[in-house]
């Protein structure tokens, strides 16, 4: 069978996922870097990438000789992403790439992210909304490019939930665990809320929700608002976009996707415009997975690139991406 590999190193994830040519996922491997404390160190990351990436690598050798399979190319997250981690997953792919003399393509994450979830969900033509880590946009594809709608002006969502909770004393990732809080909080208390034109602002939160905790709010309370405040100016965004573009999906992807409040606000955006909402059961989080089926899309309607021109691109816009199969 032919097959792609892909390779995830943009951040705290190194992984290594293969896909048929028709998107079935065979493997899909990982190891997560988790910071004692703090956020991610780009140099402590890339480190754990380097010593886990010879197992995982490994692993995925062993299935293609077990069960015989052809890889035919192989893709990297060439950006956007932290420069030493990103370079990680480069190197091995590049070597892969010479050492079977398969072409090489170098795939932007967030596309990657949307990509696996419009596979996953079976939706066409969506909206696309990618709240994670390293992201917070509203895009959908028109005229081969995925364009912008709206986006963070400064941290993205998940990193301002985990900024506050690192405040509160509590390791990142910590998005379920503010979930989970806010579900018992009972009052509100007022936050910025900061959307310019279709963008938005959400570190004036940060430091609204920092002082709140210093005052002694209970943090089952901030926890719930800055959920509130973050996720209702998501909504609005979303739903303007929605009207604009009049797209009958709306794809959620990326890891705050999982929460359920976020889910349900856009429910009830989505219900007023006709449109139905999209959430991917898995694969929401960074993995190789998507890293492959994306390569997939690229090696069949694209064309790869050459070792040379290989560089990682840190601050990769999503709307410079050309998309060859739409
Ligand atoms: P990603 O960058 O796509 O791997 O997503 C990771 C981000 O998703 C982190 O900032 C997590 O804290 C956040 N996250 C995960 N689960 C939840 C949740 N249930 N609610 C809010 N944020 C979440
Ligand atoms: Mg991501």
């Amino acid at each position: 069978m032919k097959v792609v590999l892909g390779i995830e190193s943009t951040a705290h994830t190194f992984g290594v996922g293969i896909a048929s040519l028709d998107g079935s996922i065979l493997i899909d491997y990982s190891d997560q870097f988790l910071p004692k404390s703090g956020g991610i160190h780009p140099r402590e990351a890339s480190e754990h990438h380097s010593k886990v990436a010879s197992k995982i690598i490994a692993k995925a050798f062993n299935t293609i000789l077990d069960k015989e399979l052809n890889v035919v190319a192989i893709g990297f997250s060439r950006g956007p992403g932290l420069g030493p981690c990103l370079r990680i997953g480069a190197t091995i792919a590049r070597a892969i790439s010479s050492y079977l003399q398969i072409p090489l393509f170098g795939i932007h994450h967030g596309i990657a992210h949307i990509e696996i979830g419009k596979k996953l969900t079976g939706v066409s033509d969506p909206l696309v909304l990618l709240v994670s880590g390293g992201h917070t946009m509203i895009t959908a594809l028109e005229n081969r490019k995925y364009r912008v709608f709206g986006e963070t002006l400064d941290i993205s969502i998940g990193n301002l939930i985990d900024m506050f909770m690192r405040s509160a004393g509590y390791p990142s990732p910590a998005g379920h665990l503010c979930e989970k809080l806010a579900s018992r909080a009972t009052g509100l208390v007022e936050l910025p809320y900061v959307v310019k034109g279709t963008d938005m602002s959400f570190s004036g939160i940060l430091t609204a929700a920092r002082k709140y905790l210093e005052k002694g709010v209970p943090i089952e309370v901030i926890c719930k608002s800055l959920q509130e405040f973050a996720f209702a100016m998501l909504s609005e965004v979303t739903e303007r976009a929605l009207a604009h573009t009049k797209k009958k999906e709306l794809l959620v992807v990326g890891g705050v996707a999982a929460n359920k409040r976020l889910k349900e606000m856009l429910s009830y955006v989505v219900s007023e415009h006709d449109a139905k909402l999209y959430v991917p059961s898995k694969w929401n989080g960074d993995n190789g997975a998507m890293i492959a089926w994306t390569t997939a899309l690229f090696y069949l309607h694209g064309e790869p690139i050459s070792i040379e021109e290989s560089y990682v691109i840190p601050l990769w816009r999503i709307d410079e991406v050309e998309i060859p199969w739409s």
